[in-house]
């Protein structure tokens, strides 16, 4: 197979596992006789030093020519002044905006090896294998917003707006997951208060009619935070809105143990994909070998997947992340005692090793 993958490697730690999840992607090529050409684009903060915007028109047509986009992350004290008028992140929220991309994957997988360096127990984390879908181009993040006055005094809105289509096509990607995985979707929103979300549930269960061999169950918010810290195995597919997604995915990412751990991945209609780790840019640790590229790596496992329709390569790259965590080597975010401790290069390298096979 022949492919083309827009590489943003971005700011902070996003080159530094960018490069490792690249030297991956290159082995699956090597070894299955795939041609991968990577075109590599600037975005965010070095975008706006370079050219003085987070998104260049180059960049954007370099990704809609290109068959997935692998992401690093964007943003830094350096470009972090929020009245500034041009911001890092508005490069990846209009990227996503400009390819169409309104459904984010955040699958949540425990390897066995790693239970100790989650903060939960054991025997309540052990065999967790969930996938939060996330609304990603609607709802409160794009809504109507303003500032007014109120009785005299100074008020500000934000609004959330869903229509049926947007809702749909979302639902869709949801339940053709769950179909494929153990059959069951959980659909979260807050249909007790809010009306967007009534409606959501509408759709969602008008939706699974089209879904036979899927349960749909439908939860609250609030329900939802407390049930994934305690009973998470009990999940397999998760759909929900933009800002509920945004809190969600981020608490369910700690089940794993690190931010280092979790890949992710933003789907439209057709193929194409965009594939990032859900970290920042970490300044704390930019720069020092540290970072776990873990991430960024299972981030490609999601592209050769979703986008070039490669399941058995992307089970190889799990299975060789599988493998160097089972054999005890770590990054400094998932040490324990007894582990081997690497940096980032040194981890990708085994990664890749394991791969080779
Ligand atoms: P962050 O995810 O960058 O870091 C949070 C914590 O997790 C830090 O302690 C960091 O060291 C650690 N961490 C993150 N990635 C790691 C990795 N691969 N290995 C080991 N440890 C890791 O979040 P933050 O500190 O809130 O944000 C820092 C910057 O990143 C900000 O400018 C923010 O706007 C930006 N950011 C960008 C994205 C994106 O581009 N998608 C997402 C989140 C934050």
């Amino acid at each position: 197979m022949h492919a083309t993958i827009a590489v943003l490697p971005g700011d902070g730690v996003g080159s530094e596992v960018i490069g490792c999840a690249v030297k991956v992607l290159r082995m699956v090529a090597s070894h299955g006789g795939h041609t991968l050409e990577f075109r590599e684009a600037l975005i965010g903060g070095g975008a706006i030093d370079a050219v003085g915007h987070p998104l260049p028109e180059s960049t954007l047509a370099l990704c809609q020519d290109s068959d997935a986009v692998l992401f690093g992350a964007v943003g830094g004290p350096k470009w972090d002044d929020p009245r500034a008028n041009v911001r890092p992140e508005q490069g990846l929220m209009a990227l996503r905006k400009g390819l169409d991309l309104f459904a984010n994957l955040r699958p949540v997988k425990l390897n066995a090896s790693l239970l100790p360096a989650s903060r939960i127990k054991p025997e309540i984390i052990a065999g967790t294998d969930l996938v939060i879908v996330r609304e990603l181009s609607s709802g409160i993040y794009y809504g109507r917003r303003g500032r007014g006055e109120q009785e005299g005094d100074l008020m500000a809105y934000d609004t959330m707006a869903y229509t049926v289509p947007e809702i749909e096509r979302v639902m869709h990607v949801a339940f053709r997951l769950a179909r494929k995985r153990r059959g069951k979707l959980t659909s979260v929103d807050k249909a007790n208060v809010l009306e967007v979300c009534r409606l959501w549930r509408e759709v969602a269960s008008k939706t699974a009619a089209e879904y036979p061999h899927v349960a749909l169950e439908h939860l609250l918010v609030d329900a939802t935070a407390m049930h994934l810290i305690r009973r998470p195995r009990e999940f397999d597919v998760i759909v929900t809105s933009n800002m509920f997604g945004d809190i969600l995915t981020d608490e369910a990412a700690m089940l794993s143990g690190s931010l280092g751990m979790a890949p992710s991945a933003s789907l439209g209609t057709g193929s194409q994909g965009l594939y990032e780790p859900i970290h920042g840019t970490a300044p704390d640790i930019a720069g020092r070998d540290i970072a776990n590229p873990i991430a960024a790596i299972l981030s490609v496992a999601l592209l050769l997947r979703h986008s070039l329709d490669l399941e058995e390569e992307a089970c190889a790259v799990e299975a060789a992340v599988d493998k160097v965590l089972s054999d005890g080597y770590r990054t400094a975010d998932i040490a324990q005692e007894g582990t081997v401790t690497l940096g980032t290069v040194e981890m990708a390298s085994r990664i890749v090793d394991a791969l080779a096979g």
